[in-house]
């Protein structure tokens, strides 16, 4: 689109099938941003400029409690490309639009392995570095380059780089002091060349036994994570969810050792820094929760971790099916589980 082009702004919208978990609400305003100078245009808006703003991706890690009182900023920005090759690294760059997934089997058609363990996460390539996204033994912030953002006061853009993003466990500066304040309109990754696998994962060392391959290509480590998340988490265009609902507790080695002296099986992961991280789903489960419900909110049977949707759910029985869930492993392990979805309402 030109520089003068209008933004495509819309009223009433519904955005049920705008949320992983199907949960009703309707925006006011929607306005799809598909370029960056969109940003900039909404921040000129005599109307919209000074409106507080929502700005919606894939709504994957979303809980939305009611309709939203902000202007929803739908991110649609689209583009994928290598932007340099260097001799220690490719570097791509990505719309924030795009399917983070998309993505990944993008990279691997040009012949770029590097993003494989982070296959099948919903979502956009946007929003992927808000909360750090990670899996199977990869974080975004290991192939992260650079991104762009544009701020939603001042309509100015920045480009930050690794240490300014201030990743860490499913979180970043967008999680924290610059969330609602800037939209990531474009990201950059490094690949590194040369390309290793990553096979450190209990899943994925299964996988390795059991078919036999012990130097698998990148595509074959894209098809065992895809094969491994899809007998694992529910789809969500089957059955509403926003993935883990709660993060991964991290506790010291003496909160871990008091726990293991009341509950022998804990489940725990000791971390390079002496801490431990304890598996949320675990506690969850020991709390008797898997396959309990608040009305159309539920946790999934096969994995603790997950809340769904089954059926007719309100964000607000989310919620309250989140709390109840918080204050039950709170009683039991003196641990406070911190939801990982933004909840909007
Ligand atoms: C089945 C399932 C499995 C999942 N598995 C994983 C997993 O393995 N690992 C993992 O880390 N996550 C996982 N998730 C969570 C989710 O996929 C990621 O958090 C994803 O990055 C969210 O992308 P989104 O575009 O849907 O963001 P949204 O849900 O639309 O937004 C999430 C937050 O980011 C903000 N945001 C979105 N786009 C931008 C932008 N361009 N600029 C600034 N802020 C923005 C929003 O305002 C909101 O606060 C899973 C979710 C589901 C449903």
């Amino acid at each position: 689109m030109g520089e003068n082009s209008a933004m495509r702004i819309e009223s009433a919208v519904s955005l049920k099938s705008c949320n992983t978990f199907g949960l009703p609400a309707v925006a006011a305003t929607l306005i799809r941003i598909e370029e960056p100078a969109d940003v900039r245009r909404v921040v000129d808006h005599p109307e919209y400029g000074r409106a507080p703003k929502l700005i919606l991706g894939g709504g994957s890690n979303i809980v939305l409690v009611r309709d939203p009182s902000a202007v929803v900023l739908k991110m649609e920005i689209p583009g994928l490309r290598v932007v340099e090759e260097r001799a220690d690294a490719v570097i791509v760059e990505a719309g924030a639009g795009e399917s983070w997934h998309g993505l990944v089997q993008w990279t691997l058609d040009q012949g770029l392995p590097g993003l494989e363990n982070m296959a099948l996460i919903p979502g956009t390539v946007g929003a992927a570095p808000v909360q750090n996204i990670g899996a199977y033994g990869m974080e975004l912030m290991d192939r992260f380059e650079s991104l762009d953002a544009v701020d939603l006061v001042t309509g100015r853009t920045v480009t930050l780089d690794w240490r300014a993003c201030r990743f860490s466990y499913r979180d970043s500066l967008f999680k924290q002091e610059l969330a609602g304040k800037s939209v990531v309109t474009t990201v950059r990754l490094r690949l590194p060349r040369p390309w290793r696998p990553m096979l450190g994962y209990l899943d994925l060392q299964r996988k390795v036994e059991e078919t036999g391959i012990t130097a698998p290509d990148a595509r074959q480590i894209f098809d065992w994570v895809v094969a491994i998340r899809r007998a694992k988490l529910p789809d969500p265009a089957v059955i509403g969810n926003a993935g883990s609902f709660f993060k991964n507790p991290v506790v010291t080695a003496e909160q871990c050792r008091d726990i293991i002296a009341r509950d022998p099986h804990l489940v725990h992961y000791p971390m390079d820094d002496g801490h431990f991280k304890l598996a949320a789903g675990w506690l969850i489960d020991a709390c008797g929760w898997k396959g309990k419900s608040v009305g159309g909110a539920g946790v999934y049977e096969k994995q603790a971790l997950v809340l769904v949707n089954r059926g007719e759910a309100r964000g607000s029985e989310v919620l309250t099916l989140a709390q109840a869930i918080q204050e039950s492993v709170y009683g039991r392990f003196g641990i406070r589980l911190e939801p990982e979805p933004v909840v909007v309402g």
